[in-house]
């Protein structure tokens, strides 16, 4: 297995995702894979993404550009009825677990938010999530922040680029690693 580093956005261009406003979760996913596209190709690593710009490929082609990385990661927003759930979780296997605890801290220490699950893991069958077809082919959904929660939707809009160069940093280690 090569060092390639897979990152996609979560949802489509047909399917928005969650929504707060005119806040759009395929939006933010594709700013999120974009800006950490930016410092990868900075760093030199080798990685795959699943558009460029506005682009994001439907689910199944996400999926697709799993097999042959060393490690794939899908960018998403948390949504929930309670607009005062907060927090940013990963999903993923077992054999993931370390790393996606270590995506959750950059995120959560740039946007000073919670860490949910254990650490930020949350295993594969835990949640009600839609897109766990990309956990079970071996790749990570990244639970970025609730973009149902008006105060962390603000800091990330804020901070986005802190927080792609802080995820980017934990995908340039394990490249090199
Ligand atoms: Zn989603």
């Amino acid at each position: 297995m090569g060092n390639i580093i897979t990152i996609t956005a979560g949802h489509s261009n047909t399917d928005p995702g969650a929504c707060n406003g005119l806040h759009r979760e395929a939006d933010k996913a594709q700013d999120m894979r974009n800006i950490v596209a930016y410092y990868l190709k900075q760093a030199d690593v080798e990685f795959r993404v699943d558009g460029e710009g506005k682009g994001n490929l439907p689910l199944s082609k996400a999926i697709d550009l799993i097999k042959g990385s060393k490690l794939a990661v899908e960018f998403h927003c948390n949504a929930s009825s309670n607009k005062t759930a907060r927090g940013v979780e990963a999903l993923s296997q077992l054999k993931d677990k370390s790393i996606s605890q270590k995506l959750c801290k950059a995120v959560a220490d740039v946007m000073g938010i919670p860490l949910r699950g254990d650490r930020g893991w949350k295993p594969e069958n835990s949640g009600q999530h839609h897109r766990l077809g990309y956990v079970a082919q071996g790749g990570i959904v990244l639970e970025l922040f609730f973009i149902s929660n008006d105060a962390e939707l603000a800091i990330w809009e804020e901070r986005k680029w802190l927080i792609g160069k802080a995820v980017a940093g934990v995908l340039i280690e394990v490249a090199n690693g």
